[in-house]
């Protein structure tokens, strides 16, 4: 029952009404989400992260590092495509939110995912590019995405359910779409755009204009090459995933993409003929041939990241050009890290650090230091928590990550994580890597390979004496206290994180490792 205020009660409204609408005039509106995310861009490849070897330049990506904070230990839950992508969508390891691997899963799109939050709370939502998770995007405005890996050149798209065709290079039509959605939004809410590349992801397939971008450069290679995982277990012999045995004439750019249009098939020929027929007259063997095969895919590989750092750079010309840089926060990052070489493999899904670690770049102008750094063990499974807590949305309790955003403004919590959790399932195909859960700690990483004898077996690596992990010191009296020390830590993760002890046979998406066939 309604009553009418007393003349007390009315100027108290009043004044309230009045406050209010002050409050409204002056506060700042929530921060619109500008998220870039590609596809196995490996931190070695970003100028801003100074691998030594100095591949390529990377100016606009850097300036997000100059104008932001620059993450040097973002690990992922577990290091490939599908479950990456699951994990930044509902802040959960795969094996709550179900997406433990690429061959065998859809994506629950039911479940809670700070999008459909963020929709919720009056954000405008947009997912362009790469989604790769079976079932449609939910919680999406509009999305428009590459039908499973997608293709470089002239790539079908899926626009709101409906197959489209479209005539370029993937990353400039991804870009293009984004910008064209920014353009047209609704301008009176906040936005989240998903900017989500397919490159640099195999087979490495550059922009035509990108095409001898680096002049027949030959790039230094890494000390590790021609590594023969001495000092290492059964896993690291018998994978399937090295530039020498693995690395096909389709990856090599011996062949030419089906999707090519006649007059981008001369673009292509005119580049890569010539010097296909060079190598074929040549005839290479053993670690000349290797060496030629790096040289090929480190030029293809880097000509799709600097597509990439063009898109970087269009976006965020175009938030100065429309005053939105202020109150945007732009992230970058990639799915994993990748290998250029290093043990001699390209690809990823190991705990080792250039597969576990992913590029992380933020750029949140009046709240992050310009030039910042951190070297905190953050994963993307903080993703989802920091995008709902900077939009002054409540994070629910099933998501098992912390929010960023004091350590972007400056002060890391005093009890942040000082160990990480790490689990790939994926086996046998594609690439043999076995199966293993471990922890991961600023110095130390204790693996378990799993499967049952004679395969199940520990690894200890010491980060501080063994950077490149080469020699496992799991056995070694010396790191025997250290080692129990890291399995309780280890298995209090487990405990606290509902991991199961016993592995569904079908999360392998193969035969389960050591099973007969
Ligand atoms: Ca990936």
């Amino acid at each position: 029952m309604f009553m009418t205020p007393r003349p007390t009660e009315r100027r108290l409204l009043l004044l309230l009404t009045a406050l209010t609408s002050a409050h409204a005039a002056f506060a700042k509106p929530p921060p619109n989400i500008v998220f870039i995310f590609s596809d196995d861009h490996a931190y070695q490849a970003i100028s801003a992260y100074g691998d030594p070897r100095q591949l390529i330049e990377t100016p606009n990506i850097d300036r997000l590092a100059r104008e932001g904070m620059r993450f040097d230990r973002c690990l992922v839950t577990n290091s490939i495509c599908g479950p990456c992508r699951a994990t930044v969508l509902t802040g959960t390891y795969n094996h709550v939110n179900g997406f433990v691997n690429n061959s065998n899963r859809r994506f629950d799109g039911s479940q809670i995912t700070f999008p459909k939050l963020l929709q919720a709370a009056g954000y405008q939502t947009a997912m362009i590019g790469k989604w790769h998770l079976e079932t449609d995007p939910t919680g999406f405005d509009f999305w428009q995405i590459l039908p499973g890996q997608g293709v470089y050149y002239n790539p079908p798209m899926i626009r709101l359910g409906q197959r489209i065709k479209t005539e370029g290079y993937v990353t400039d039509i991804i870009t293009d779409t984004s910008l064209d959605w920014l353009q047209h939004r609704d301008r009176s809410k906040p936005f989240l755009l998903m900017c989500q590349h397919k490159a640099p992801h195999r087979e490495w397939e550059p922009a035509l204009r990108y095409l001898n971008h680096d002049g027949d450069r030959r790039y230094d290679e890494p000390a590790t090459l021609f590594d023969d995982y001495a000092g290492r277990g059964a896993a690291e012999h018998n994978q399937d995933m090295t530039i020498r045995d693995t690395m096909n004439a389709k990856d090599c750019k011996l062949t030419p993409p089906p999707q090519l249009t006649p007059a981008q098939l001369a673009e292509w020929n005119a580049y890569y003929e010539p010097r296909n027929a060079k190598f074929r007259e040549a005839n290479l063997q053993g670690a000349d041939l290797v060496r030629w095969k790096y040289q090929r895919y480190l030029h293809d590989y880097l000509g799709c990241i600097r597509g990439v750092d063009d898109s970087v750079g269009r976006v965020l010309k175009y938030l100065d050009d429309e005053g939105l840089a202020d109150n945007t926060i732009v992230i970058y990052s990639s799915d994993q890290g990748f290998y250029l070489g290093e043990h001699g493999w390209f690809d990823k899904r190991w705990i080792f650090e250039e597969s576990v670690r992913a590029p992380l770049l933020v750029r949140w102008p009046g709240n992050v230091a310009p030039g910042s750094t951190s070297r905190a063990l953050v994963s993307n499974l903080d993703f989802a928590e920091t995008f709902l807590d900077i939009a002054g949305v409540p994070i629910p309790v099933r998501m098992q990550g912390r929010s960023l955003a004091p350590i972007l403004r400056g002060a890391t919590p005093a009890d942040w994580r000082t160990s990480f959790y790490y689990q790939y399932f994926e086996y046998p195909t594609p690439h043999r890597v076995q199966p293993h859960y471990g922890v991961i700690t600023d110095r130390y990483k204790l693996i378990h390979f799993t499967g049952g004898a004679p395969d199940d077996y520990w690894e200890l690596f010491d980060l501080q004496s063994d950077p490149h992990e080469l020699r496992s010191v799991s056995d070694e009296p010396a790191y025997r206290t250290r080692r129990a020390t890291l399995e309780k830590e280890l298995t209090r993760l487990r405990t606290e994180l509902n991991v199961p002890n016993e592995i569904p046979p079908d999360w392998y998406g193969g035969p389960r490792p050591g099973a007969k066939n």
